[in-house]
């Protein structure tokens, strides 16, 4: 029988990656629900070459466009925010979270409801709502897998081990493209320069977040969130060539690693077929590049967002939502070149030093409006100090 997938977020970087792969095998894969927030076009030739039973075009302004440009296909289209349980009555096998920012936690949650396993790569909904994602998964029996690439990692390579065996897990960065630019080049930094990866091709905000480090933020705050390890044995190391994806020293004497070529279908194809994907004719390392590799400390001066870290540890629980939130609008306003590349970690080192804000990050999340009135508190509150 045909595996039944969901995408969500399926116009972006990993949600195209999720349908490279799917289209490789598609005698053992039907496609439930396609989503998008405003790429129409790419939505509508998706949906048309994928036969995809459901579709939701997150902006309704293009509602009505792309329903009659299917009117002769049987893809079902919605709009907005809806239930997926009312739509897809029978649970779907694998669902790929991959909407970018905390836009993403909607969908991630109701997908929970009526999969079996979930895949995620959207960082920012565990980030910021990880109890309540795990606590739902727990109440829907569904399967959870981390699709980002360190925490793929991590996830396969301690599964068997707990705390007490770990002596220190490294999580590696890249360094993004200005890992060797001088600090005081850093000022003029433009948008199209600063979405120039080096080594990885990704949406605009993931690719912002790695040329300032903040995604190394989060993704450790990700890690604290999805593994039970003592938050304090984690760090970040430069690893400019990005072949491992993290490292773990085991108190048994052992160093394990993870290395794969900067290609994201390898984890996301790991998590579609069980760990057991076939890349052995497609995209193999180049084991001579492996005379190459080298590591080093991250330069805090250069990269400030590594300082965030520990000021975020040292306060309320709620920091890391108003951060995330922050963030979101600060490399908004960057990509639209209202802010300097240098203002948007600037600007977060200031809001997380500011008393109210560590005030706020005290108070308690029950649920989550909750957390998107924080979220939202936050916005408003990085416009005051980002934009004079
Ligand atoms: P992209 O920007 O390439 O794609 C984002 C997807 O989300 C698109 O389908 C976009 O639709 C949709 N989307 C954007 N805003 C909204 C919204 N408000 N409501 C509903 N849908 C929306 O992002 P990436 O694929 O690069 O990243 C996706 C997630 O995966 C991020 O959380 C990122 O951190 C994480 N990730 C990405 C990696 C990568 O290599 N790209 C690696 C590891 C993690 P539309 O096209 O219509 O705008």
């Amino acid at each position: 029988m045909k595996k039944r997938i969901i995408i969500l977020g399926s116009t972006g970087s990993i949600g195209s990656s999720t349908l490279n792969i799917l289209e490789r095998d598609l005698s053992n894969f039907s496609i439930t629900l396609l989503t998008a927030n405003k790429n129409y076009k790419k939505l509508i030739k998706q949906a048309k070459k994928f036969n995809a039973e459901n579709i939701i075009i997150k902006d309704k302004k293009y509602f009505k466009y792309i329903k009659n440009e299917l009117r002769n296909y049987k893809t079902k289209v919605y709009c907005g925010n809806i239930s997926l349980k009312k739509i897809i009555k029978k649970k779907v096998d694998y669902t790929i979270s991959a909407i970018v920012g905390i836009a993403g936690l909607y969908y991630t949650i109701e997908a929970l409801k009526i999969t079996k396993i979930l895949a995620i790569a959207n960082k920012e909904s565990i980030v910021c709502a990880w109890n309540i994602i795990y606590n739902l998964s727990l109440k829907y029996k569904t399967k959870i897998l981390p699709v980002d690439s360190e925490h793929f990692s991590i996830f396969n390579l301690t599964k068997d081990f707990s705390d007490n065996d770990i002596e220190e897990i490294l999580i590696t960065a890249s360094g993004g493209p200005f890992l060797d630019t001088p600090l005081n080049k850093l000022k003029s930094i433009t948008p199209t320069q600063a979405t120039k990866h080096p080594n990885w091709k990704m949406g605009k905000k993931i690719s912002i977040d790695s040329a300032n480090l903040m995604n190394k933020f989060f993704e450790l705050i990700e890690a604290t969130k999805l593994f039970n390890i003592n938050p304090k044995k984690y760090k970040i190391i430069i690893h400019p060539q990005s072949y491992v994806h993290s490292i773990i020293r085991f108190k048994n004497g052992l160093i394990k690693m993870i290395l794969y070529n900067t290609d994201m279908e390898i984890p996301i194809s790991n998590t579609i077929y069980g760990f057991k994907s076939d890349f052995s004719n497609i995209k193999n390392i180049n084991v001579e590049k492996l005379n190459q590799l080298t590591f080093k400390k991250v330069n805090i001066k250069k990269f400030p967002s590594i300082k965030l870290l520990n000021k975020c540890f040292k306060i309320g629980k709620l920091a890391p939502i108003m951060i995330n939130a922050a963030n979101e609008e600060l490399v908004s306003l960057f990509l639209k070149n209202k802010i300097k590349f240098l203002d948007i970690v600037n600007s977060l080192l200031k809001l997380v030093d500011d008393k109210e804000f560590k005030k706020v990050s005290y108070k308690k999340v029950k649920n989550v409006d909750d957390i998107y009135l924080y979220d939202n508190w936050a916005r408003l509150k990085i416009h005051n100090i980002s934009v004079k």
